[in-house]
């Protein structure tokens, strides 16, 4: 039997929403759909023959609840990270497609960050002969600055990106929260969401053009047998579990702009360019050539978590009503499979 691949990837279709309805029929039209799903394919409304068919491990449609898509794509990961393999779910897709709805959501429709807090709570129960070690960590990745979401705004300044002499890269000075329960948990991504908030104008325009990564770092260790009084070997175990809501794609396509905008353009399409190699790398043996996993901080911060043991789920989402951006988010995420 073929092994289970490493990557998967899926498609989430975000519904139609109010303000596309209002642009519409203040042109007195009606919503134009590009696309048509069906459960592994997107494929684009034509008149003709040229119409394009991708096929993915999953597509998630308008009606599916990000609980559902949790259920499907995202657990079988995040209980892996639990048993001690690195993984890491990211969100691609153009500005407004639905990242953050399906990575962060809001308080009455959870994301797949809080679902897989509140997982990993849950599936270390199923491991009593264990003990676990908790903590988080929340990043932000901007024209290639790395900072730390966990500080408060005024003190944060850019972080370093290093590597031990056993090739374990981290970033230097990163802030790890213990914690005990997935409240917990929430707070401080609650907290490091807060310090992202720079100033109402800026925070759109930054959000879309940064990338957040949030890392849960798992210690585990088996417990002693007290019944024998044997101490247990003492080896620890220690996995990543990073949940990366992407900066927007339409930057990497994008031409035209100039200075700091250029700049900016540059450094997102080359994190998302040296992720889409890596990630073709991990999914095409054949791929010749070397990958340069320290051309983008965002491919060299998550460097020991992609390929090896290491799981990886690419959430690629897309609005029904835009040709041009869907058809490159959807061009990145079939060559990543
Ligand atoms: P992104 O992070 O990719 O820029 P957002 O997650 O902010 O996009 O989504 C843009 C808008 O679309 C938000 O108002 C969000 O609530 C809505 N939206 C996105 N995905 C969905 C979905 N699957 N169901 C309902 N609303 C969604
Ligand atoms: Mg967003």
């Amino acid at each position: 039997m073929a092994a289970e691949s490493a990557v998967k990837v899926c498609v989430r279709v975000r519904p139609v929403v109010a303000r596309e309805e209002r642009a519409a029929s203040e042109n007195a039209e009606s919503v134009q759909l590009f696309w048509k799903t069906d459960k592994k394919s997107v494929r684009q409304i034509d008149d003709g023959n040229s119409s394009k068919c991708f096929n993915f491990d999953r597509v998630f449609t308008a009606e599916e609840s990000t609980s559902q898509l949790y259920q499907d794509i995202a657990k079988p990961l995040v209980v892996s990270t639990v048993e001690g393999y690195n993984g890491t779910i990211f969100a691609y897709g153009q500005t407004s497609s639905g990242k953050t709805f399906t990575m962060m959501g809001c308080d009455s429709n959870p994301g797949v960050i809080p679902l897989a807090v509140d997982d990993v709570f849950q599936t270390i129960k199923n491991f009593p002969n264990k003990e676990f070690l908790l903590r988080v960590s929340y990043m932000e990745i901007y024209n290639e600055t790395v900072t730390d979401l966990l500080v408060d705004s005024w003190k944060r300044k850019p972080l370093e990106v290093r590597e031990t002499i056993n090739k374990t890269i981290y970033v230097a000075d990163l802030t790890e929260e213990l914690v005990t329960s997935s409240t917990q948990a929430l707070a401080w991504i609650r907290k490091g969401e807060k310090n992202r908030h720079y100033g109402k104008t800026k925070m759109n325009q930054r959000s879309s053009r940064s990338h957040t990564i949030f890392r849960m770092i798992l210690e585990s260790r088996e417990r002693g047998d007290p019944a024998s009084g044997e101490n247990a070997d003492g080896a620890i175990i220690v996995s990543h579990l990073n949940l990366v809501d992407l900066a927007g794609s339409e930057r990497a396509s994008q031409t035209g702009a100039e200075g700091a905008r250029f700049k900016e353009g540059c450094n997102i399409n080359l994190s998302l360019f040296t992720l889409g190699q890596v990630i073709k790398k991990l999914t095409d043996e054949s791929q010749k050539g070397f990958t340069n996993y320290r051309d983008s901080k965002l491919t060299r911060i998550l460097q020991n978590s992609l390929g090896g043991n290491a799981k990886t789920v690419i959430i690629s989402t897309i609005t029904p009503v835009s040709l041009d951006e869907t058809l490159s988010t959807l061009q990145f995420a079939s060559t990543a499979k």
